[in-house]
């Protein structure tokens, strides 16, 4: 199908990018606008990078282009700058024989875009656009996208035999442009779910965060779940064991408008999943998380947990409590859980805690007015731990309104407590 597009549609990192296609017609060769930009442009959304393939070769693109960086010239990959921009131009290729059921053997460049597009994994994905904006849509991917469709290139079956990362892009692409997988694709994953261990943890994690930063991520984790593909892993998941029996309604009552930082989902779905902190932990070290994300989440729970115990009546237990948090972790973990986790599983706290925390006048010691070094002047003290437990002390003070928030007023408290500088 040929289609030109409507003037409206087009975004200016569209119009730029011709400026690439138009240098590499002039010199002789063809080269299409492919992938998400094009995608993307179909469905109205922002585009965020527009991939370019051409018929030139890498070192023939590297010498219509002043400025490139041999990206992965391998693949036929090479990056333009351009106008302050970057475009990754490609070689057309074909793939012939996949190695471990991820890569491909070798690389065959060729000349024809139909080629190329027949290579790629899904019909949305596998459209192309000219330098006059016609569309070039030998597989009906627009009509699968307006028809809500997922659906391969080719079948399904012999895609995901191909390589194996293809089942979870399924379903990460389903659930960000809501589309329904066809029956043939849908079978097809059902059926060779397992060579899903082939796949590097990294990608998986990759996919299922993509997959999350979603607002409708919940559409996602029931068809990561109806497909059992994350019983699949090459390293197992306790995620993936447990949702086999837990009941769904449990994720399906998350409310995704809370949940608006990528941490507090991933915290939400291992809450929901009723894994414990060792085993969430255990799970994230499988997928690859750097330690600081892994710290973040794992904060997100223990916070949980520890505020699922709180009991306490008395709001001065309650406020001493949730400033002994405050100092102790960082305010942004709090934030999430009191906003985003706490409304969900700890209705009765909930209340009382987000109360206490509106009422402070402020929330961490570098809200303070003053600095350590301040201390150290003021007593002539050296520095030492007695630093940290006074910021403590007059962060607390300062945020239940004991004390203002003023240099001199802090000054002439902690002179009475702890004595004077004499020299
Ligand atoms: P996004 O950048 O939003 O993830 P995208 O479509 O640009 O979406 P990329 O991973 O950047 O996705 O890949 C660019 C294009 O390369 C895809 O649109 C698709 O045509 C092709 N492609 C990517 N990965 C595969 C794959 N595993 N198998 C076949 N084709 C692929
Ligand atoms: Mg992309």
């Amino acid at each position: 199908m040929k289609n030109q597009l409507q003037k409206k549609n087009i975004q200016p990192a569209l119009v730029e990018a011709c400026l690439i296609l138009d240098k590499l017609q002039h010199a002789g060769f063809t080269a299409y606008i492919v992938g998400g930009a094009v995608r993307d442009t179909l469905v109205e959304r922002n585009i965020s990078d527009v991939d370019i393939a051409t018929s030139a070769r890498p070192e023939q693109v590297m010498s219509v282009f002043k400025r490139c960086i041999p990206t992965g010239l391998q693949h036929g990959t090479v990056t333009v700058l351009e106008s302050g921009q970057s475009y990754e131009v490609t070689t057309y290729r074909a793939e012939d024989q996949y190695e471990d059921h991820r890569r491909p053997q070798s690389v065959n460049f060729v000349q024809h875009i139909y080629e190329d597009l027949q290579r790629r994994d899904f019909t949305m994905n596998a459209m192309a656009l000219d330098r006059d904006f016609v569309l070039h849509d030998p597989f009906h991917g627009y009509s699968d996208l307006m028809n809500g469709h997922l659906r391969c290139v080719g079948r399904s079956d012999e895609r995901f035999e191909e390589d194996a990362l293809r089942m979870l892009r399924a379903v990460r692409f389903s659930t960000t442009y809501e589309l329904t997988p066809v029956l043939s694709l849908w079978r097809a994953i059902s059926k060779q779910a397992s060579l899903l261990s082939f796949i590097a943890m990294e990608r998986v994690s990759y996919e299922v965060t993509r997959m999350l930063q979603h607002s409708s991520f919940i559409r996602g984790v029931h068809l990561l779940k109806r497909t059992g593909l994350l019983l699949h892993t090459k390293e197992p998941l306790f995620l993936a064991r447990s949702w086999q029996k837990i009941n769904i309604t449990q994720i399906v009552s998350l409310d995704t408008k809370l949940l608006t930082h990528i941490h507090t989902r991933w915290a939400a779905i291992f809450l929901v999943s009723n894994l414990s902190i060792e085993q969430t932990a255990s799970d994230l070290r499988a997928l690859k998380f750097s330690n600081e994300q892994r710290a973040t989440i794992v904060g997100c729970l223990s916070i949980h947990e520890s505020i699922m115990r709180v009991r306490e009546e008395d709001e001065h237990v309650l406020q001493n409590y949730w400033l002994e948090l405050l100092l102790s972790n960082p305010l942004s973990y709090l934030e999430l859980w009191l906003y985003q986790l706490a409304p969900i599983f700890a209705q009765s706290v909930y209340k009382k805690l987000s109360t206490i925390h509106q009422s402070l006048h402020i929330h961490s010691i570098k809200e303070l007015r003053i600095k350590g070094n301040d201390l150290m002047k003021w007593s002539g003290q050296p520095s030492g731990t007695w630093v940290k437990e006074q910021l403590a002390y007059i962060m607390k003070h300062v945020a239940i309104g004991e004390l203002e928030n003023d240099k001199v007023k802090i000054r002439i408290d902690f002179i009475k407590r702890f004595g004077v500088n004499n020299h």
